[in-house]
């Protein structure tokens, strides 16, 4: 599976995909995970050379009708979804979904982290920042407009790391062993480890019996009374 991600803040990423079961996945190449910069893709005005050297590309732009803060402009980010998308385009049977987030789309859900795992080889996600991107995006590159939950965010970044997570762990060989997923399996919502007794404040807080007595059959029935 590779994620190709539409950012204009790459470097969010590193520590959360630089540890853990994601890093060893990236390193198995079981998944991959690549970064494109839609100020790349930044011409005209829009680029500027100053005398020092620096050059700044601006992205953002005034939103037609008034309204308060920037909006993403259409061109970069499409030109840097061309650009993905031209590379896709070089292997073998490849099918690509290319998902752009709000919190007006479609709520996310394991269910669909497990379809997109089956059916596609290539994810692009475009993670909008500011007031959001120009709508002219969707209906030119028919994005599937993704939500993670009910409530608003700054930026398409925590999104995105979100699909990547939830997706990669529906790879075959991401998890240790892939059939401990939890969504294949009872789990509870409570789970204990040692000490069997543990001491807070003049007060022993114990293990629920049923999971020292060894009745596999008692442990799964309390399992599921307790998830929520
Ligand atoms: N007015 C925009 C809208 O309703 O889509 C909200 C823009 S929000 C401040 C900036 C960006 O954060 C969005 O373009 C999207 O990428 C991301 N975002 C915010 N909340 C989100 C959510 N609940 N689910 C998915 N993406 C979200």
């Amino acid at each position: 599976m590779k994620f190709h991600v539409i950012t204009i803040f790459p470097e969010m990423f590193g520590s959360y995909l630089g540890e853990s079961i994601l890093a060893r996945a990236i390193k198995e190449k079981k998944i991959k995970v690549d970064f494109i910069n839609p100020r790349m893709y930044v011409s005209g005005k829009y680029k500027k050379v100053w005398p020092d050297g620096n050059v700044s590309r601006t992205v953002d732009e005034r939103p037609y009708g008034g309204g308060p803060g920037m909006v993403m402009m259409a061109e970069p980010i499409i030109k840097a979804v061309e650009s993905v998308m031209k590379k896709i385009a070089k292997a073998k049977n490849t099918k690509t979904l290319i998902v752009n987030f709000s919190p007006a789309g479609e709520k996310f859900t394991t269910g669909n982290a497990k379809t997109f795992s089956k059916k596609y080889t290539d994810i692009i996600m475009i993670c909008g920042r500011y007031e959001g991107i120009d709508a002219r995006v969707d209906k030119i590159l028919k994005t599937k407009l993704i939500s993670i939950g009910d409530y608003v965010l700054t930026g398409g970044e925590i999104p995105a790391m979100v699909l990547i997570d939830s997706i990669s762990r529906q790879v075959p060989g991401v998890l240790g062993n892939f059939d401990s997923r939890e969504e294949e399996r009872i789990s509870s919502s409570e789970i204990y480890t040692r000490p069997e007794i543990l001491k807070y404040k003049n007060k022993n807080y114990k293990v629920p019996p049923v999971l020292l007595g060894g009745d596999h059959k008692k442990i799964e029935e309390w399992k599921a009374s307790t998830k929520k």
